[in-house]
């Protein structure tokens, strides 16, 4: 199929039959050819700029060991963030860490429709659908969502190897905080690097938060996943981390019930 004709979402796994659904929001550094009018050198599409090195690899492992479905946008966050509401003024960004992003400069409502309609609402569709075929078919679900972070942001450097962001709902992040601070070698950022202030907890917030999902999102430090090794050894513990905490959320959603 043509580029044009083709949907950006991505699936793997769609029917796992694990208790996670995982997504990966900045998961893609691609710009596909009607958007070509980007001009970016290809080395800034290789940064944090464009999307979250070594996240989807995390994804995809995690996605196989937790049999866990995992759906991603395969299109840059320069295009169109899927991790912002769609009235967000950082949708789609005109500067980033200093940097201008002139294809964004100045854009037309009619172009920014378009982005929303292409990307950003076919995504959302997909997860929305996902979790609800689930809801339907009784099977109990919790939201992953898996992002990286540049080691040093706007000259400051940044000490956690991984962050926890969560809302209200607190049931997952505190099983991810407890096993991972057990860990004293490991720095963890408890709503660090960011929060759900910063207007980073779109996704988890829109699909977990109305069906009473319990969910988190994992930031990983990008020079912690830069390799295979590295992707392996950090989708191995977060996956270790979800497989034990599974009776414990299970217990959590029998005493909502
Ligand atoms: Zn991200």
């Amino acid at each position: 199929m043509s580029d044009s004709g083709r949907s950006v979402v991505r699936a793997e796994n769609p029917d796992g039959a694990g208790s996670f659904v995982i997504v990966c929001d900045h998961a893609s550094n691609r710009i596909p050819a009607k958007f070509k009018s980007f001009e970016f050198a290809d080395d800034a599409l290789e940064t944090h700029f464009a999307w979250d090195p070594g996240a989807l690899a995390v994804a995809r492992l995690m996605s196989a060991t937790l049999d866990a479905p995992l759906l991603w946008p395969d299109v840059s966050r320069l295009v169109i963030d899927c991790n912002r509401a769609p009235e967000a003024r950082s949708l789609i960004v005109t500067e980033s860490e200093g940097r201008l992003v002139p294809a964004n400069v100045g854009l037309s409502e009619g172009e920014r429709s378009r982005r929303l309609e292409l990307i950003h609402t076919p995504y959302h569709a997909a997860i929305d659908a996902c979790l609800k075929r689930r809801q339907a078919s009784g099977r109990a679900t919790t939201l992953i969502a898996i992002h990286s972070f540049t080691p040093v942001y706007l000259g400051k450097s940044r000490p956690w190897q991984i962050g926890i962001v969560f809302g209200e709902d607190r049931r997952m992040a505190d099983l991810f905080i407890g096993e991972l601070k057990a860990d004293p070698a490991l720095s963890v950022g408890i709503n660090e690097p960011y929060s759900p202030a910063d207007q980073v907890y779109y996704t988890v917030e829109r699909h977990a938060g109305p069906l009473g999902l319990p969910a988190a999102m994992i930031e990983i430090r990008n020079d912690e996943i830069g390799d295979d090794s590295g992707q392996q050894s950090w989708a191995d513990r977060l996956a270790r981390i979800l497989v034990a905490a599974e009776p414990r959320l299970a217990g959590a959603r029998h005493a909502a019930a």
